[in-house]
């Protein structure tokens, strides 16, 4: 399967400010010396040796993961705002079945929703598991005035809603799906994908450090072995006591888990909308040197960025 990232950040969009930008710059034009500028060569070299945070974006549309099965389907975990650009990729495609799931519905999982071009397309089924049963009622609510200006009933008639059973298998296609609750404000689920051998689990919003024993076991043999893990990294430690209860985690916490779960790459993911692309770059560095400093290093740990591809 290939994992697609449209939306990395948690909470709210986040888009860079000028200052941030301002920021970037400077620390470019910092960088440069004599050397780095004798010749065109030079020039591109000195580019290619920048800090990853300087050349790129973390991005700041919120929650959204596509992933593309082995058997042709198309998967969609969340519409925060991250899936409106998703709709020019499929814009044209005649007689397509998205399958979508939803983990929660906090406004950053659901607001990019009304702005999917294809859910108001006849050529499109939609597929929308979760284990809510009022799922349609509530993406409805977001689309009734004065909230929005296109109701709910201007969608295509092809969506069919399907409620899950935490903890049981379904099946589609060639890919089994199983999802698992978690500890957050109001609750959320995570999901794990199985194709070809292959273990893909999709854990946002989720507060480890407040879960009982028994719930972080739970976790850990859901998470067992997965090939990717992508899952709530949000805050610093120092913020995770100052916001207890919230929902989220840290990274260093999601390291613990990845160690003892046996987790082969883990993305740290729902980023802060605080944080700019150095802060999120410096966690990622403390989540790298934390795994080292325990000794257990079998894992690779990334930061999710939009646009971001993976191949499992
Ligand atoms: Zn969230
Ligand atoms: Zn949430």
């Amino acid at each position: 399967m290939r994992i697609h990232f449209w939306g990395v950040r948690g909470s709210l969009p986040t888009p860079m400010t000028s200052a941030q930008l301002r920021n970037k710059i400077t620390a470019v034009v910092q960088r440069i010396t004599p050397n780095d500028l004798v010749s065109e060569d030079a020039r591109e070299n000195f580019i290619q040796n920048l800090p990853e945070w300087l050349t790129s974006t973390i991005g700041g549309n919120t929650a959204c993961i596509e992933i593309n099965t082995d058997d042709n389907q198309i998967f969609v975990l969340d519409a925060g705002s991250g899936i409106r650009e998703m709709s020019y990729k499929y814009f044209e495609e005649a007689e397509t079945t998205i399958h979508m799931f939803f983990s929660h519905f906090h406004w950053d999982h659901i607001m990019g929703f009304p702005f999917f071009a294809p859910v108001y397309d006849s050529n499109f089924t939609f597929h929308i598991y979760s284990p809510w049963p009022e799922t349609m009622k509530i993406l409805a609510a977001q689309m009734e005035p004065p909230y929005f200006p296109a109701n709910f009933s201007t969608c295509t008639p092809n969506i069919h809603f399907h409620l899950l059973k935490p903890d049981m298998t379904i099946k589609i296609g060639e890919v089994s799906v199983m999802c698992k609750k978690m500890f957050h404000p109001g609750t959320s689920y995570s999901y794990k994908f199985i194709e070809n051998n292959k273990q893909f689990v999709y854990a946002t919003d989720v507060e480890l450090t407040a879960a009982s024993d028994e719930e972080k076991n739970d976790y850990k043999s859901f998470f067992a072995n997965s090939d990717m893990l992508v899952l709530d990294s949000q805050y610093t430690i120092d913020e995770l006591f100052d916001k207890p209860n919230w929902g989220h985690s840290t990274c260093c916490h999601g390291v613990d888990l990845a160690q003892e779960c046996n987790i082969k790459r883990l993305f740290l993911f729902h980023h802060e909308p605080t944080y700019d692309d150095k802060k999120i770059h410096s966690l990622l560095k403390i989540a790298r040197w934390y795994a080292e400093s325990t000794g257990k290093t079998a894992f690779d740990i990334e930061a999710a960025k939009e646009g971001m591809d993976v191949i499992l």
